[in-house]
C-alpha cells in the first residue's frame, strides 16, 4: 500500500517545491475528485480520483468535454497523495512538472454499476458531482498508459466548451495571477511603524523583501535559519525565534536533535513565498546557518565578522578586512564582502569543498590566531571586551555547529532600517558598515551582483 507513493516522491525535490510530501492517508467515505488545469511544458488537464487513500491521476491533453462525440486521451501518471487536491501554485522552473497548476474542479464522485473498479486493465464507468463536471462518464484503457475519457449520454450536458472557464474554481484567480503571485500573502497592519527616524512601516520592509528576494534566495534557502522578530513594531521587544509555526507548511522542516533545547524542529527558507510569509509573520532580520539542511554536519562557508573597539576608527577597520583579505587570498580562498549593517563588515568564504565543522572551526580560529599573531597591536581573536582595547575582535565562534550569521540582504533591527548588504571589494573604502539602508539596497539591484561568483 505504502510503495503507491514512491514514484511521486522520487519525482520532486520538495526542498523546491511546494507540491505536498506524498503520504498515503485514510480516504473518505465520499470519494472525492479533482480537476488541475496544469501549464507545464504541455497545456493540460490533470483528472484525479480517490481511490484507497491515494489520488488516481491521468493527465488530459485535451481536457475534459461533455460532448460525447469527443474521445478525449487520458495518459494515467503517478498516484499523488490525497493532499494534492489542494494544490494550487507553482513548480519552479527545473522541477519535475515546472509550470503553474490551478484548481479547476473539486467535488464528489462515485462507482456506477455497483462492481469495484480496476485502475489496472479496466473500463470505469463514474459519476461526477462537482461544480463544473457533473454526470456519468467513461475512462476506457486502450493501451499501455493511455485512456479514453468519455461524457456519457445523459440529462448532463451543461456546457459546449466547458474549457472557456479559465479561471481558479477555489481562488478565481487566472493563471497569470497564479503564477505572478506564487501565493498570494495577505499582510497583516501594513501600516505598523517599525523605524520612527526615518519612518519605516512593515509594508515598506515586506515591499523590500518581496525585491530583493531573487537576490537573496539563493543565500538563504535550504539553510536552517532563525530569525528576530518585532511584533509590537518600533518600542517593542524583539525576540530571536528559531522554532516557527509554520502554518500551511510554508517553511521546510528538519528534525535535529541539540543538548541544551529539548525541541527538535528545525526550519529553512524554501522559496520567496517562505521568505514573505515570514516577513508577515514579522521576522524581520534573518540568520543561517553555514550548511545545507540536507547536510548539517558539514560547513559550507566560513564567516568572519570584524568587531572594532568602540572608539576606533573607520579606516583602521577597513585597514583590518583588507589584512584579512590578504591572508585568505594567501591560501586560495576567495572571500566577499558585505556590510553588516551594524559597525563591522562581514567576510564570507565559500568552501568549495564542504568539511566537518570540526575542521571550519579550527580553519576560522587558526587564521584569527595568525592575524593576531602577525599584528598583535591590532587585532585580537579573543572575545572578551577587556582584551579588546583599541583592537579589532576577528570573530570567528560562528564557525561552528548551530551557529548563525546574519544572511546577506537581512534588514537588521538596529536604529534605522539598515541591511546586511553584500558590496564589492573595490567598495569597502567608499560603503560604511552601516551606511546601506533598504532604500539604498534597492536602488543598488540595478548594478550587477557583486557576489555573482560565489557558487
Ligand atoms: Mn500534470
Amino acid at each position: 500500500m505504502l510503495k503507491k507513493l514512491v514514484e511521486y516522491n522520487k519525482k520532486r525535490n520538495f526542498t523546491k517545491t511546494s507540491e505536498p510530501r506524498g503520504k498515503q492517508e485514510k480516504s473518505n467515505k465520499r470519494l472525492r475528485f479533482v480537476v488541475q488545469h496544469h501549464l507545464a511544458r504541455k497545456d493540460h488537464y490533470d483528472l484525479r480520483l480517490e481511490w484507497n487513500g491515494v489520488l488516481k491521476s491521468w493527465a488530459v491533453p485535451k481536457g475534459p468535454s461533455y460532448n460525447p462525440k469527443d474521445k478525449r486521451l487520458a495518459v494515467m501518471v503517478e498516484d499523488h497523495p490525497l493532499s494534492y487536491r489542494n494544490f494550487e501554485g507553482t513548480i519552479p522552473k527545473g522541477e519535475y512538472g515546472a509550470g503553474t497548476v490551478m484548481l479547476w474542479d473539486y467535488g464528489t464522485w462515485k462507482v456506477v454499476g455497483g462492481t469495484q473498479p480496476n485502475f489496472n486493465n479496466g473500463l470505469i464507468k463514474f459519476k461526477l458531482n462537482g461544480k463544473r463536471l457533473k454526470g456519468l462518464w467513461t475512462l476506457v484503457l486502450m493501451n499501455g498508459n493511455n485512456w479514453l475519457l468519455i461524457k456519457d449520454k445523459d440529462e448532463y450536458h451543461l456546457y459546449d466548451d466547458i474549457l472557456e472557464f479559465d479561471t481558479s474554481i477555489k481562488t478565481g484567480k487566472t493563471m497569470a495571477e497564479i503564477s505572478e503571485n506564487k501565493a498570494t500573502i495577505e499582510l497583516t497592519n501594513p501600516d505598523k511603524v517599525i523605524f520612527k527616524n526615518p519612518k519605516v512601516t512593515k509594508k515598506d520592509i515586506f515591499n523590500y523583501y518581496e525585491k530583493v528576494t531573487e537576490r537573496m534566495l539563493p543565500f538563504i534557502e535550504n539553510r536552517l535559519i532563525s530569525t528576530i522578530r518585532l511584533p509590537d513594531g518600533a518600542g517593542g521587544i524583539p525576540f530571536y525565534k528559531k522554532h516557527f509555526e509554520n502554518l500551511e507548511g510554508y517553511l521546510g522542516v528538519k528534525k535535529l536533535r541539540s543538548s541544551g533545547d529539548n525541541r527538535t524542529d528545525y526550519y529553512y527558507i524554501k522559496d520567496i513565498n517562505g521568505v514573505m510569509q515570514e516577513v508577515q509573520m514579522n521576522s524581520y532580520e534573518f540568520h543561517i546557518w553555514g550548511s545545507k539542511v540536507d547536510d548539517v554536519n558539514h560547513a559550507d562557508m566560513l564567516v568572519f565578522d570584524l568587531d572594532p573597539d568602540e572608539n576606533l576608527s573607520l579606516s583602521k577597520l577597513r585597514e583590518g578586512v583588507k589584512d584579512l583579505k590578504k591572508i585568505l587570498d594567501g591560501y586560495n580562498l576567495e572571500s566577499f564582502l558585505k556590510t553588516s549593517g551594524g559597525k563591522g563588515y562581514h567576510i564570507v568564504v565559500p568552501l568549495r569543498s564542504k568539511t566537518t565543522w570540526k575542521n571550519a572551526r579550527s580553519i576560522a580560529r587558526n587564521l584569527a590566531k595568525l592575524m593576531e599573531a602577525t599584528w598583535p597591536d591590532k587585532y585580537t581573536s579573543n572575545m572578551k571586551k577587556s582584551k579588546r582595547k583599541g583592537k579589532i575582535f576577528i570573530d570567528w565562534v560562528r564557525n561552528i555547529k548551530g551557529a548563525t550569521s546574519v544572511a546577506p540582504y537581512s534588514l537588521r533591527l538596529r536604529k534605522k532600517a539598515t541591511v546586511s548588504m553584500p558590496i564589492k571589494w573595490s567598495e569597502l573604502d567608499k560603503v560604511k558598515p552601516d551606511e546601506i539602508t533598504i532604500d539604498k539596497a534597492i536602488r543598488r539591484l540595478k548594478n550587477c551582483d557583486p557576489w555573482k561568483n560565489f557558487r
